[in-house]
């Protein structure tokens, strides 16, 4: 085993490369575990916020695959001044990671929402929903998916993790990839399943933010490819019919435009 460090770039957030993790300071558990760290910015509500998308991911992500000890997931969570009121709206990267042979996982990552426009997206009733689609990528979608890190993508750039695509395929059977976005900028493009692919239209993994937005088993089985264990209620692995699927709707107050999303959905 040894360590590295992942470099993340995320529609114009650059973070800083960093270069070793203390196995030993980051303890040992084999449960996977996100423990969000509250920076400045975050208002008692915003952070049950996060702690609501910890617990749900949680509830999704329960282990490391191959009974791998995992050092669990540090996320710091704040609200910053980005650009303004619109734009961007939050923005994520993976600071830390842990390679092993097999898998290459995030240990450390940040989350800033913009503190310009967190009260209205909190209003709006989008704010456990950004969150969740932020967290996501923390935890490694889409971040840690490429040839150097986790390996999931053809060579056109499109997925072809094993779970992943395994769950598309329920629905899909004659796809032998889950289409990647690659439009939408730096960003966007590679980052995210195509719309409507990979769960449809609302599928929280999309670039774009769509009214009743949903989680796709596709989107929770793709952590199986980045080395977890899905929650046997939800796995691929243990679900042997589509008429078995369920999707999960958040029930999300209030619309985007489509452009407007476009420019925040990092
Ligand atoms: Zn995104």
């Amino acid at each position: 085993m040894y360590l590295k460090s992942i470099y993340a770039a995320l529609a114009g957030i650059t973070l800083s490369a960093s270069y070793f993790i203390n196995l030993a300071n980051a303890g040992t558990i084999y449960d996977f575990d996100i423990r969000v760290n509250f920076d400045s910015g975050l208002t008692n509500s915003q952070q049950t916020v996060f702690s609501d998308a910890e617990n749900l991911w949680e509830l999704f992500i329960v282990g490391y695959r191959d009974e791998f000890p995992g050092p669990g997931l540090d996320i710091s969570a704040s609200g910053q001044n980005i650009d303004g009121v619109g734009g961007t709206l939050g923005k994520t990267g993976i600071t830390y990671g842990l390679f092993i042979p097999s898998y290459v996982y995030a240990t450390e990552g940040t989350i800033q929402i913009d503190s310009a426009d967190l009260l209205s997206i909190e209003t709006a009733g989008n704010l456990f929903h950004v969150v969740m689609h932020e967290m996501a990528h923390a935890i490694g979608f889409g971040i840690l998916w490429g040839p150097t890190l986790n390996d999931l993508l053809d060579s056109a750039g499109n997925y072809i993790g094993q779970y992943g695509l395994e769950t598309y395929q329920l629905s899909n059977p004659e796809a032998t990839f889950v289409p990647v976005e690659q439009d939408g900028g730096p960003g966007t493009a590679g980052y995210h399943w195509n719309e409507p692919y990979g769960g449809g239209l609302s599928e929280l993994m999309t670039g774009w933010l769509d009214p009743n937005t949903t989680i796709s088993l596709t989107t929770i089985n793709s952590f199986a490819d980045l080395g977890y264990v899905i929650n046997p209620n939800f796995s691929v692995e243990q679900v042997p019919e589509p008429s078995t699927l369920v999707i999960f709707a958040f029930a999300i107050m209030g619309l985007f435009s489509r452009k407007y999303n476009k420019q925040y959905r990092n």
